[in-house]
């Protein structure tokens, strides 16, 4: 047993190296970004005095059950979700939990409140466009019903705890870090690091395959992954993708930063690119690397090296008033 657990690690490479365990008290559901429909991302399940706090419940029914199914083979109520931040792949989830478990406190940012007179109010105009449209699938028709059911509702998913500075707190009678990093991969990302256990969850400010810079600012998304190097972590759980150590992590941010550097430079955008794919390539799996390449691509163009303005779309507050629809 012992010598054949050797010789897999012996003849492994690098990238098939074991992500980091976590402690207990922590139980992983991962999320997933398939090709063919909208990502869900981790959701995070942390015991606690009270119940369980959940972070990040996903898009999918499929997912958010998932989440639900675990809390009731541990026998214990969910008694708080924290949301990463507000892209419906990390809270549409919000809504199934608290019609199980309507006491649920949900602690966020109130970003959601700019994001849905601006980007999220676009998103919904395009969802009606998609569903008057014949060719749109079933299933591709359902995933955006439930989408537009929370838009249309956003009571079901807004936070009743909004979390509007860093500091320590006790969620759910357990004594968390909250981090709101602001002005990062949205405009508040919410972050939290476990003191007991070393373990820190990042949300979005890490995601394996590729920073998912729709909504994002990329300097101070940069500053945010500073903040995170700050803390004593040896475990990190990102918004996407296998859990971290503390190497893994230094490495995913080198790359992140290569890649808005390059961003912001004079190279060509295939050299961009190239560079992610390098630098990144040991957190993309086989089946994203294409993906991971065309989202790289498609940041450059709108947020990397999109006019002088539109690069700053995010890096201020989202307010109806100032909001302009993206070309
Ligand atoms: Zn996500």
């Amino acid at each position: 047993m012992r010598l054949s657990l050797f010789l897999l690690i012996m003849t492994s490479p690098a990238s098939a190296t074991a992500a980091p365990s976590l402690p207990t008290g922590y139980h992983l559901i991962p999320g997933a970004v398939p090709l063919d429909s909208g990502p869900d991302g981790n959701s995070i399940v942390i015991d606690a005095p009270k119940g369980l706090i959940v972070v990040d419940t996903g898009r999918h029914p499929e997912h958010a059950q998932a989440v639900i199914d675990y809390a009731r083979q541990q026998g214990k109520p969910i008694a708080a979700i924290v949301n990463s931040h507000w892209h419906l792949d990390h809270t549409t989830g919000n809504w199934d939990i608290r019609q199980a478990y309507p006491g649920v406190a949900i602690y966020a940012s109130n970003a959601l409140e700019g994001a849905l007179v601006t980007f999220l109010a676009d998103s919904k105009a395009d969802a009606e466009k998609a569903l008057a449209d014949p060719k749109t699938t079933q299933s591709a028709r359902d995933q955006i019903l439930r989408g537009r059911s929370v838009l249309d509702h956003p009571e079901r998913i807004k936070p009743n705890h909004i979390v509007v500075k860093s500091g320590k707190m006790a969620i759910a009678g357990r004594p968390l870090d909250v981090h709101l990093a602001k002005i990062a991969a949205t405009e508040g990302d919410v972050w939290l690091y476990d003191p007991k256990t070393r373990v820190a969850v990042v949300g979005d400010l890490v995601v394996d395959i590729v920073p998912f810079m729709d909504s994002a600012c990329p300097d101070g998304w940069s500053k945010a992954l500073g903040e995170v190097a700050k803390v004593p972590f040896t475990v990190l759980i990102p918004g996407h993708g296998a859990v971290m150590s503390r190497a893994d992590f230094a490495e995913w941010r080198t790359a992140y930063d290569n890649f808005v550097k390059c961003g912001h430079s004079t190279a060509g955008k295939k050299t961009c690119v190239d560079g992610w794919s390098r630098d990144a390539a040991r957190f993309i799996d086989a089946a994203h690397k294409d993906y991971a390449r065309e989202a790289a691509d498609y940041y450059l163009e709108t947020r990397l090296r999109s006019s002088a303005e539109e690069q700053q779309r995010f890096c201020r507050p989202l307010t109806a008033a100032t909001w302009r629809k993206p070309a």
